[in-house]
C-alpha cells in the first residue's frame, strides 16, 4: 500500500500555520482518508495534489470523523471525481446539518458554563461568531455511513475509535493506523474521555499512528504521552475541586487566568475539555456535582482505565 500524506492547509480565518493531514492510500484502490477545510484555495490544492500522484480517480473518500476540517472539502471532492464519501453512522448527522449538530452542543457546553460562573454575554458573543461560522459552511453533504468497512479484501478497514466524537474511526492498513482527531501529538479535544481511553488502548497495537493534524506518524510512546497528559489533567482537577470549584475555576486552573482574556469563542474549547474531564471523573465517582458546584473526593486517580 503506498501512503502519501496531503497536508491541506487552513484557511487563514481559521488558524493558519495548521492544516489537516489527509491521506492517499493506493493499493487495489485509491482511498482518501479525510480531506481538509473547504475553500476556493483547497480546491485547487488538492486536485493538484491528487493529480500529481495519477490519482484523481479515486474510489473512495473515508473519514475519520464528522468534523467541518476533515470532510467538507471532500463534498467537492465526491462531486468532482464521484467517489463515495462514507462516514460513521455516529457521526452522520454531521453531514447532513452541521449548523444543528453545532447548536446542540453549544447549548450543552453553555449550560455547564453559565452554571460555572461564566459571563452569559460573553457566551453569546461567542455563540454568534461560532454559529455564523458553522452555518456558512455547512450544507448538506451526500454521504454514506457505515458501522464498519472492509475494502479490497481486507487490506483497509476501520475500527471505531469513539472519545473525539461518538463516530470517531481509524482506517488500518497493515500495521499503520489512520486515526483523524483520536490522537494528536500532545492533546486532542474530547466529548467522552472514558471513550477516548479506550481508543488510546487500541491505537497501542499499531506501529504507525497517522494523526489527522501536526507531526506524523506517531508511535505508541506518543500515545501513552498523550494518555499521561490526560491523566495529569484529571489529578489537577482534582486538586482544585477539593474544596468545592465552580467550573470557571477548573478552567482557568488548566488554562490560565490569561486566556480568560481572549475573544469569547476561543473559551468554548476549553470549556468543553473541561467539562470532559468532570464528567469522566463524574462517572468514575470521583467527583460530586451539587448545583454549580463541583466536589471531589480523591487526591489523584491511579489508573484511569478499567
Ligand atoms: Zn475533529
Ligand atoms: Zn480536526
Amino acid at each position: 500500500m503506498r501512503i502519501t500524506q496531503i497536508k491541506v492547509p487552513f484557511p487563514s480565518e481559521y488558524g493558519r500555520g495548521r492544516g489537516t493531514n489527509a491521506y492517499l492510500l493506493e493499493g487495489e484502490i485509491k482511498v482518501l482518508v479525510d480531506s481538509g477545510f473547504d475553500s476556493e484555495e483547497n480546491r485547487k490544492f488538492i486536485r493538484k495534489a491528487l493529480e500529481k500522484t495519477g490519482a484523481w480517480d479515486l474510489d473512495v473518500i473515508v473519514l475519520t470523523h464528522g468534523h467541518l476540517d476533515h470532510f467538507s472539502l471532500g463534498v467537492y471532492l465526491q462531486r468532482e471525481t464521484g467517489a463515495s464519501l462514507m462516514v460513521h453512522k455516529d457521526d452522520s448527522e454531521m453531514l447532513t446539518d452541521y449548523s444543528t449538530y453545532y447548536s446542540k452542543w453549544f447549548e450543552e457546553i453553555c449550560g455547564y458554563a453559565v452554571e460555572g460562573g461564566f459571563d452569559p454575554g460573553i457566551l453569546e458573543e461567542a455563540r454568534i461568531k461560532l454559529i455564523t461560522a458553522a452555518s456558512i459552511l455547512s450544507r448538506y453533504a451526500p454521504h454514506e455511513e457505515f458501522t464498519e468497512i472492509s475494502l479490497a479484501g481486507g487490506s483497509v478497514r476501520t475500527m471505531h475509535l469513539p472519545g473525539h466524537t461518538d463516530g470517531s474511526v481509524g482506517v488500518v492498513t497493515g500495521d499503520a493506523v489512520f486515526a483523524g482527531d483520536a490522537m494528536i501529538e500532545g492533546s486532542t479535544v474530547v466529548r467522552d474521555l472514558k471513550k477516548e481511553f479506550n481508543s488510546l488502548e487500541k491505537l497501542k497495537v499499531f506501529k504507525r499512528v497517522y494523526p489527522g493534524h501536526d507531526r506524523s506518524p506517531l508511535s505508541r510512546a506518543e500515545v501513552e504521552t498523550l494518555e499521561a497528559h490526560f491523566v495529569s489533567r484529571l489529578d489537577k482537577v482534582l486538586s482544585v475541586s477539593r474544596g468545592g470549584a465552580r467550573l470557571k475555576d477548573v478552567v482557568t486552573s488548566l488554562y490560565g487566568e490569561m486566556m480568560l482574556d481572549h475573544a469569547p469563542y476561543r473559551l468554548i474549547l476549553p470549556i468543553n475539555q473541561a467539562i470532559a474531564y468532570l464528567k469522566y471523573l463524574e462517572t468514575e465517582g470521583h467527583v460530586e456535582k451539587r448545583g454549580g458546584m463541583w466536589y471531589s473526593f480523591v487526591e489523584s486517580i491511579s489508573s484511569p482505565v478499567g
